[in-house]
């Protein structure tokens, strides 16, 4: 199985991600994540990302592209792969397809997330996160048992650099004037699924596999 996962900042792409990712037995790719580790362990590729990710932008394409076509590279892809992140801009999704189309596959879907953008709002500025386990907790809807301490490994939580207000407006604005083209580009292959994402994760693992099986038929 061959998935992108598609929508803004927030939509619950890397949740999905990880929980198609177990249902099909396939790695989950996220681009955020290996920048994140990369900033983290202070290599040359995270302090390069850095730079644009604390302030909302994009990492350029061709650091991206590397990255990623190295990645898919790695045998543990050959049975697929779930997308997370990638492909967030039109020459990125190009770059895809030619990695693709080489190796002579194609992607099966791109699930794309539809969400509203107060929602995300609302969603990403109360997310916080475990650096330990990497469970995910909402101050309002999803908080921890103990304040600011994660109820599986007990780490402190953590919010992200760019889940403040500002800088997830202007994620936001980037995915609608970068990202948003790729569901034109993914319906014209006809390789799009659109989903809604407003709903409890579960309930939108539901949605995705069954719009998946009626369009893979
Ligand atoms: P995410 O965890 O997917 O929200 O990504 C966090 C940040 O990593 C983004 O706001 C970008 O700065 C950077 N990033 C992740 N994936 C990409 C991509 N495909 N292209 C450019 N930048 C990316």
């Amino acid at each position: 199985m061959r998935l992108v996962l598609l929508g803004p900042p927030g939509a619950g792409k890397g949740t999905q991600a990880q929980r198609l990712a177990t249902e099909f037995d396939v790695p989950h790719i996220s681009t955020g994540d290996t920048f994140r580790a990369n900033a983290l362990a202070e290599t040359p590729l995270g302090r390069k990302a850095k730079e644009y990710m604390s302030r909302g932008a994009l990492v350029p394409d061709e650091i991206v592209v590397e990255m990623v076509l190295d990645r898919l590279q790695k045998s543990d892809t050959e049975k697929g792969f779930i997308l997370d992140g990638f492909p967030r801009t039109r020459p990125q999704a190009e770059a895809l397809d030619s990695l693709l189309v080489s190796d002579g596959h194609r992607l099966d879907a791109v699930v794309d997330l539809v969400i509203d953008d107060e929602l995300v709002v609302r969603r990403l500025v109360g997310r916080r996160s475990c650096p330990g386990c990497g469970a995910l907790y909402h101050l309002s809807w999803g908080p921890p048992l103990l304040e600011g301490k994660c109820d599986n490994c007990g780490a402190t939580l953590v919010k992200r650099d760019d889940d403040d207000k500002p800088t997830v407006r202007r994620r936001l604005e980037i995915y609608h004037s970068d990202t948003e083209v790729l569901e034109a580009y993914y319906a014209t292959t006809g390789q799009l699924v659109k989903v809604a994402g407003d709903a409890p994760e579960v309930e939108v693992t539901r949605r995705a596999l069954e719009a998946l099986r009626a369009h893979l038929g």
